[in-house]
Formats: C-alpha cells, sequence, structure tokens
C-alpha cells in the first residue's frame, strides 16, 4: 500500500528504503522533512544551514513562496499534456534562456544528462546534415562528469562511473584540463565537438584556466569542431554570471543545462544556436515529459529572479563566502587549495579530514558535501542571505576544528 502520512518515522525510513529502494547511494543518515529559505529540518526537527541546496538545484531556497504559489497554480490548472500539442509557456522560457545565453533555440529535458545526451545527438546530426557523417569524434576532459547516460557516460573521465558499463559510445578522446598543447594534438576535422565543463563541478570543483579557454577557441576555429559547453552545474547564475563560459570568452554551439533552472522541479534544457538548430529535423529528437507545463513555470519563476538581480546578488554573496573560505585557509593548513567562483567552491582537504568532514558538518547543523574524496563542496542557494552565510560558514569553521582533532 502506497503510504502518504506528514508523520515521518526517521528509522521506519531507513528500514523501509533498505529493503526496497535499489542500493546505488550511499545515504547520509538524515531524514529531511522541511525547508525554509537556506535552512532544512529533520524528521527530529533538528536545523541545518544548506550550504549545498540538493547539488546546486534549490537554487530559490527551499520552500520558496513565489515557486509555490506558480506550482500549486500550474497543478490546479493543467501539468501535462506532452510535445504533441502547442505549449503555452515553452516558448518564453525558450526566448528568456535564448536572451541570457545569446544562443537562439531550446530543447526540453527532463535532467541535466538528457540534457547533454540531447547535446551530442544534435552535435552528431549537425555533421551528418552538412556532408560529414564521418565526424563523430568527442573530446572531453580528464576529470569530468557529464551525467551517467550511455552518451554523457562515454565523455565523463572516471574509471569507476565507466568500467563496469563498457563499451561506451567510441571515438572520445580525454585531454588533461592543464595542457592544452593536447587539445590541438587531439581535436581534428574528425572532431564533432569538444564538450567542456566551464567550472568541474563533481571532478573537484576546478575552474578551466584561461590558457586551456584560448586553445579551445583556437582548435574549434581551426577545425570546425562544435563546442559543448556544459553549464548544469556552474550555469544559470551559479557563479554570479549568467553563464560562466561568457566569463572565459567562449562561445559554445551547444549549452545543457539543468539543476537550478527549475529550482527544485525537474527540468534542463539543450540551448544551441541556429546554426546547429538548422541542421536538425523534425522527429530527430524527442522527451515525453521534456519541458512540461509544471516543469516550464517552475523555469519561468527562476528565470524571472535571475532577471530581477539575482544574478548580481550571487556575485556579491560570493565575494563574502569567498573572503571567509580565504580566512579559514589561513587558519587550517589542512586546507590545501580553494577554488571556485561565487556560489560555487571546493575547498581541497587532507584526505583524513574531508573523509569525516560531511558528517561532523551535519552534527553542527550544517550540510555539505564531499566530491573527488578530498574536495568539501559548497552550492548553497542562490538566495542565501548574509546572515546565513555568516553562520553556515560559522558552522563550516567549527565543523573543520573537529573534524581536525580527529572527532565528530
Ligand atoms: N553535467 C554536469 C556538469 C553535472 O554537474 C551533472 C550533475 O551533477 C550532470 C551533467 C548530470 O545532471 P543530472 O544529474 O541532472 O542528470
Amino acid at each position: 500500500m502506497v503510504q502518504q502520512t506528514m508523520t515521518i518515522d526517521a528509522r521506519q525510513v531507513q528500514q523501509l528504503e533498505a529493503t526496497s529502494v535499489l542500493q546505488v547511494y550511499r545515504r547520509i543518515p538524515v531524514v529531511l522533512v522541511r525547508g525554509e529559505g537556506s535552512h532544512l529540518f529533520d524528521a527530529d526537527g533538528k536545523e541545518y544551514i544548506d550550504l549545498l541546496s540538493g547539488i546546486g538545484v534549490a537554487s530559490l531556497g527551499h520552500a520558496h513562496p513565489g515557486l509555490a504559489d506558480a506550482l500549486a497554480a500550474q497543478a490546479r490548472e493543467l501539468l501535462h499534456t506532452s510535445n504533441l500539442f502547442f505549449h503555452p509557456l515553452q516558448g518564453q522560457v525558450a526566448s528568456a534562456l535564448a536572451d541570457l545565453s545569446g544562443l537562439d533555440r531550446a530543447f526540453f529535458t527532463n535532467s541535466g544528462t538528457e540534457a547533454v545526451e540531447a547535446c551530442l545527438k544534435f552535435a552528431r546530426r549537425f555533421w551528418f546534415t552538412n556532408g560529414s557523417p564521418r565526424r563523430t569524434e568527442l573530446v572531453a576532459f580528464d576529470r569530468s562528469f557529464h551525467g551517467r547516460t550511455f552518451g554523457a557516460l562515454s565523455v565523463t573521465s572516471g574509471a569507476p562511473y565507466r568500467e563496469p558499463f563498457e563499451p561506451l559510445v567510441p571515438g572520445v578522446t580525454f585531454i588533461s584540463p592543464d595542457d592544452p598543447a593536447s587539445l590541438h594534438r587531439a581535436a581534428s576535422d574528425r572532431t564533432a565537438a569538444i564538450i567542456v565543463e566551464p567550472i568541474q563541478g563533481e571532478g573537484g570543483v576546478w575552474p578551466l584556466s584561461a590558457a586551456m579557454s584560448t586553445a579551445i577557441r583556437t582548435t574549434c576555429a581551426e577545425t570546425g569542431a562544435l563546442l559543448i559547453a556544459d553549464e548544469i552545474q556552474c550555469g544559470l547564475g551559479r557563479t554570479g554570471r549568467p553563464f560562466h563560459s561568457a566569463a572565459l570568452d567562449l562561445k559554445p554551439d551547444l549549452m545543457p543545462l539543468g539543476k537550478a533552472l527549475g529550482g527544485g522541479v525537474p527540468v534542463g534544457a539543450a540551448l544551441m544556436t541556429e546554426r546547429v538548430a538548422e541542421a536538425i529535423a523534425f522527429g530527430d529528437h524527442g522527451s515525453t515529459y521534456g519541458g512540461n507545463l509544471l516543469a516550464c513555470r517552475a523555469a519561468l519563476v527562476f528565470l524571472g529572479a535571475l532577471q530581477d538581480g539575482l544574478v548580481d546578488r550571487v556575485d556579491t554573496a560570493g565575494a563574502r563566502v569567498e573572503a571567509r573560505l580565504r580566512l579559514l585557509a589561513e587558519r587550517y593548513d589542512v586546507i590545501k587549495e580553494i577554488r571556485g567562483s561565487g556560489l560555487m567552491w571546493g575547498l581541497d582537504l587532507d584526505e583524513s579530514v574531508a573523509e569525516r568532514m560531511v558528517g561532523t558538518a551535519l552534527k553542527h547543523g550544517l550540510i555539505i558535501n564531499r566530491t573527488a574524496g578530498t574536495v568539501i563542496r559548497l552550492l548553497p542557494p542562490l538566495t542565501i542571505s548574509d546572515d546565513d552565510i555568516d553562520a553556515g560558514l560559522d558552522r563550516l569553521d567549527s565543523a573543520l576544528e573537529s573534524a581536525i582533532a580527529g572527532g565528530t
């Protein structure tokens, strides 16, 4: 029987999951049941400051009144009709995304991975349509993460993600993000596209260097390869700019988006230039749910907030976070490096401390995340207030002190 009770017994939840949910996530033993702005509450009523926002998704914070009202209104009106009919909202979302990105058209998906998958297919289709069907190869980067479906996984670099599922899509060359010269060697007139995260997220929060950005620009110009800038994690205001590729002077032909776009409602988009769009024909790609009414309504609320000054606010908030993190780095020599921009930060720590940090932070009422083994990642809601930044970083400071001391 499906239960719809709102009284949640944390032990029962964990037991039920252990026997009924596929065990692919090693869950953190907390049952989060309610949120408000940058705060979360667990089933026992304990409060946390959320510096993760569901891995960069709850962009407007939790239980945002404007988003909640819009979703409730949409649910009362119409949720879904499929992509077979004209859609009252997709054009509005697509044109807002075009204004923001300088790209021309959007294809809507339900996730970031699907947006990557769409971009890879559209890049192939571009060359097929333009008389180069053998131009199918891809260049991707070490430490990259683009998702876990076969296409997206094929351009994701980590062996643990890949090995159990090989063989993957052929023709992908990985290069080091620290070796711009290798890009010139890897790309050729067989390269359909280069795919890059302007700031690598899952790989450990690594901003792309100016030298590699230059190499990408020149290689695309020399070989004609398309550029796919994966802005799923670092885009849509996260770094205090609409898109981080613009800060690197990169002009992508295709751009997958997701995460922040729906503020928590699953929605992604593959943006593209008109030149790419012209190569794609009716029936080439599709999705039953992609960009349905609920998803688009959420995206409109989020994009409205971006247009109303949220990007500048992230810039200011980001400077506050960075200043505090630099102080922490001076104080604790287990912090080897701090990397990031805006409200996307990674603290590269000694491994033994990094391992303890997520659990220790929880005890201190703080939600953070560890990625790439040694990196503590911060992706707070884009709406986080100065007070919550200060309180969150106070808690991070205390958690670091405890984790270094060896306890929780
Ligand atoms: N690309 C990047 C850069 C990501 O960070 C992620 C998720 O972390 C993805 C793609 C996959 O997105 P999703 O998990 O929404 O499918």
